[in-house]
């Protein structure tokens, strides 16, 4: 790549950073980092009504969370700002004043009733082309000027070159499209109350900012041949443009609420790590080879291309991104599963303080994460399967493991044997492998199933048939409140 690579994500703020979005700030980012290029995020907020500040702090906490950091933009800097569009009137502005000076731009005092009525016309005509009838195009400039001086309501549109040879987008994921320019509008630039649309402001920033790629949803694919000719009028570069394709929810429908969860926070707030989103997003549309699924956002990034990008539509599958998740929690060392998803969540949810993770009682953390993290898909799973840790001398017990585990008859004398076979082990030998070797030999000697015996003690222990490995799991209640609860376990056992 020779020329220096700029890419911009460019949401507008009226409403949460959602998936299709998260995907293309991925796209862009990765881009520029793949690239060694500039990654910039502006924010779109030029709709007053629907935009908010509390989106984009949501936006931008979203992104964050992701770990898509951006090079220029809010809190960032960068030379090329601002970088708020609200922020950038002036420079609509002064771009409009290009635009008029060199003809590109005119003004245009229509007003709605007159425009439906020539829209009207056409019709009746049975004319094809219902836009613009470029009723102000060629109104006498003196004339025009001294309307706009005498205060007469107008917007400014684009003078679309007639003899303009038709536009081509290369697109790199969809192909060349070609448009002919008598299909596009001359359209409003800069509506009468001053404020630019979105054809026009978006140009004005992608040109200032350099913009050498622009990579967004193929919803703006319509926009993008009167972007084009934007892009000629006021001098800039056209930039290469990659249009990504729909990602559909599970009944092929677009992804939307209707499909349930559908913001990053959300999906934050269930309990999923940044780096399985970012790999599981990013494949949907892109691939490194085809065939690998784990891809972390560092391997992203190095390895993306826009080439790569398909340009089907691909569909949402949550239990796929459940399964990647699970690897992701999986891959963590014990010690960092303990520090970032064991103990915040378990102090969440009031179970130990914030600041448990003590050099004193980090083996202790570190054995349980290291049972939990197989058992793990969403982040908060940990709670209710270590619950049965924190319940001291007895356990909560789920009746149905009860009955079907401990309540059965014959069950007394195999927890009584089992106890009579652990309290044999000391403090120092309570560890997993001596408990388990403890218990080993008892079904044979006592003529019981491996599974009934071992199945009683676990319910005992754990409160219910599916707990971590058993020998972890008394290691992890200690000697004194596994014998303890073998020991209560023994008065609901069946004779
Ligand atoms: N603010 C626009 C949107 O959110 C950005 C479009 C673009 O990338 O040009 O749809």
């Amino acid at each position: 790549m020779t020329d220096k690579v700029r890419v911009r994500f460019a949401p507008s703020p009226t409403g949460r950073l959602h998936l299709g979005g998260a995907r293309t700030a991925i796209y862009n980012w990765a881009f520029a980092r793949a690239n060694g290029g500039t990654f910039v995020l502006r924010i779109d907020d030029t709709d007053p009504e629907r935009s908010t500040q509390e989106n984009t702090d949501q936006i931008l906490r979203s992104l964050t969370w992701l770990g898509l950091d951006w090079d220029e933009g809010p809190g960032a800097g960068g030379d090329r700002g601002p970088y708020f569009q609200t922020q950038r009137a002036d420079h609509y502005r002064a771009a409009l004043r290009r635009l008029a000076e060199t003809g590109h731009a005119y003004p245009c005092f229509c007003t709605p009733e007159e425009l439906e009525a020539a829209r009207e016309q056409a019709r009746a005509r049975g004319d094809s082309f219902l836009g613009y009838q470029r009723t102000c195009r060629d109104l006498d400039p003196d004339v025009a000027r001294a309307r706009i001086e005498a205060g007469e309501p107008h917007v400014w549109r684009l003078r679309v070159p007639d003899d303009h040879e038709p536009v081509v987008v290369h697109d790199i994921v969809h192909g060349d499209a070609v448009f002919d320019v008598h299909e596009l509008d001359d359209m409003v630039l800069m509506r009468s109350d001053g404020t630019p649309t979105y054809n026009f402001a978006t140009v004005v920033d992608d040109g200032e900012m350099g913009i050498t790629h622009i990579i967004r949803g193929d919803d703006h694919l319509s926009n993008t041949p009167r972007q084009i000719l934007v892009f000629e009028a006021l001098g800039f570069p056209v930039p290469a443009f990659a249009h990504l394709s729909m990602i559909l929810g599970p009944d092929g429908k677009k992804l939307s609420k209707r499909h349930g969860a559908t913001s990053v926070e959300e999906y934050r707030d269930r309990g999923y790590l940044p780096e399985a989103m970012v790999n599981y997003l990013a494949l949907l549309g892109w691939s490194l080879d085809g065939q690998t699924t784990i891809v972390p956002p560092e391997q992203i990034c190095r390895t993306f291309s826009l080439e790569r990008i398909s340009k089907n539509p691909s569909v949402f599958d949550e239990k796929k991104l459940e399964w990647m998740n699970g690897e992701y929690l999986n891959a963590m060392s014990d010690e960092r599963f303990s520090r970032e998803v064991l103990v915040p969540q378990l102090a969440a949810a009031g179970l130990v303080g914030r600041d448990a993770y003590t050099p004193e009682r980090a083996a202790w953390f570190d054995l349980l994460s290291s049972v939990l993290k197989p058992r793990t898909t969403h982040t908060g799973d940990v709670v209710e399967k270590a619950r049965f840790l924190f319940e001291g001398a007895t356990v909560t017990f789920d009746e149905k493991s009860v009955e079907k585990n401990l309540a059965k008859p014959g069950t007394r004398a195999l927890v009584a044997a089992a106890r009579a076979a652990l309290e044999a082990l000391g403090e120092g030998d309570w560890v997993a492998e001596r408990i388990d070797g403890a218990l080993e030999p008892l079904p044979e000697r006592l003529g019981a199933s491996k599974r009934k015996l071992f199945q009683a003690v676990r319910v005992a222990e754990c409160g219910n048939q599916v707990s971590p490995p058993l020998g972890e799991s008394m290691q992890l209640l200690g000697r004194e409140n596994s014998l303890a609860r073998l020991t209560a376990a023994e008065e609901i056992a069946g004779e």
